[in-house]
């Protein structure tokens, strides 16, 4: 069986360093809020390019954290794409704003910035761009639209660690960036961890507070916060690979050239990219008219593969009362019929690709 994500490769490559490295956290007696977080927030600063960087506990709560940090709550509207993880979705709800979902351009299949506008009310406190599949947002027409209506920008990094446009680093160029470091992502640790980053002082205090129960000073609470921190086992993990993510990223950009010649393939089509470094491929989605059928044929032989979503949000159970119908959203709809993710990591072999290219080579 050739699966979608073997995580378990990445860390085995690195399991002396790992555990040389987990053997003194626990050496050095210091668990939460340590040495290790510090350095890791220094590294990532410096890796791209900003100012503030703060673990949090996961990618969710970088979204939560990120919209408190901005004052978004009851009554507010974010807008955001409708095909996404859910957790883009659930961190607005989760603040008490209201998600308003804006179709996806259908090569990117993320947020058509053309859609934005329209959905403009009074109400409309920030956007959550998503680079989804670690494609980069067009992030240029989005601040555009911000810009003239004094909308904040979060931008949804967790499948895009490590991508580029124009030279920066996706997740520094709105306001606030969220980072995932779950095992799948690009770059991971060994269990739950996340990031923010932002240029702007006064919300990176905010976020500091809010991650540690509202408190700056030891036992004083300045307002209700979260517990949401990076151990430091995890953050020593994670200076690890921080140092391989680029390796890592050029081998997925790799193994993304091999497989565009599934393009020439009876009904299939391959991701569009605009170029080097702008897409990550944290995911490899391919689309075809029959998709299920492709996914059986493909598990009959021996590859896995998955779907990425299977339901757009606008329609989970859970959003009902917010009105959406089917065909509201028609792009995010169709896609959620006909994308497929193929085999994709960054030590996925050359033998194993091959056996992928030719299963589909051969389905008619
Ligand atoms: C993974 C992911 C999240 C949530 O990250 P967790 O660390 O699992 O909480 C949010 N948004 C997107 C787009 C993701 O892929």
């Amino acid at each position: 069986m050739i699966s979608i994500i073997q995580v378990d490769r990445q860390f085995k490559s690195l399991k002396k360093e790992i555990l040389a490295a987990v053997e003194n956290v626990i050496d050095s007696g210091q668990y939460i809020l340590g040495v290790e977080g510090k350095q890791f927030e220094k590294e990532v600063c410096q890796y791209l390019n900003i100012a503030h960087a703060i673990n949090v506990g996961n990618g969710t709560d970088a979204l939560v954290l990120a919209l408190r940090a901005l004052d978004v709550g009851v009554g507010d509207e974010v807008m955001t794409t409708p095909f996404t993880f859910f957790a883009t979705a659930e961190a607005i709800s989760r603040v008490g704003a209201t998600p308003v979902f804006v179709d996806i351009d259908p090569k990117t299949y993320n947020i058509d910035p053309t859609l934005i506008e329209d959905k403009v009310t009074a109400r409309t406190k920030a956007i959550i761009p998503v680079h989804l599949f670690g494609q980069a947002c067009e992030m240029d027409k989005i601040k555009q639209v911000a810009t003239k209506h004094h909308l904040y920008i979060i931008e949804d990094a967790c499948q895009a660690f490590g991508v580029e446009l124009n030279g920066e680093k996706v997740g520094t160029i709105g306001d606030i960036g969220c980072y995932s470091f779950f095992p799948t992502k690009n770059l991971s640790s060994i269990g739950d961890g996340g990031l923010i980053v932002t240029k702007d002082e006064k919300i990176a205090n905010r976020v500091k507070k809010l991650r540690h129960h509202g408190s700056e000073k030891k036992y004083y609470h300045d307002e209700i916060g979260y517990n949401s921190r990076l151990d430091e086992i995890h953050a020593a993990i994670l200076r690890i690979c921080l140092t391989k993510i680029d390796e890592w990223n050029g081998l997925r950009v790799e193994k993304a050239k091999k497989y565009s010649v599934v393009e020439h393939f009876n009904g299939f089509s391959i991701p569009t990219s605009k170029g080097s470094k702008t897409h990550g491929y944290h995911l490899y989605c391919i689309e075809h008219p029959k998709r299920n059928e492709v996914i059986h044929y493909m598990e009959s032989k021996g590859i896995g593969s998955g779907i990425y979503y299977p339901l757009p949000l606008h329609l989970q159970k859970v959003y009902q009362k917010l009105g959406y119908q089917v065909g509201d959203l028609p792009i995010a709809e169709e896609k959620a019929k006909r994308l497929l993710a193929l085999p994709m990591h960054p030590y996925l072999t050359i033998a194993e690709q091959e056996a992928v290219i030719e299963i589909l080579r051969a389905y008619q």
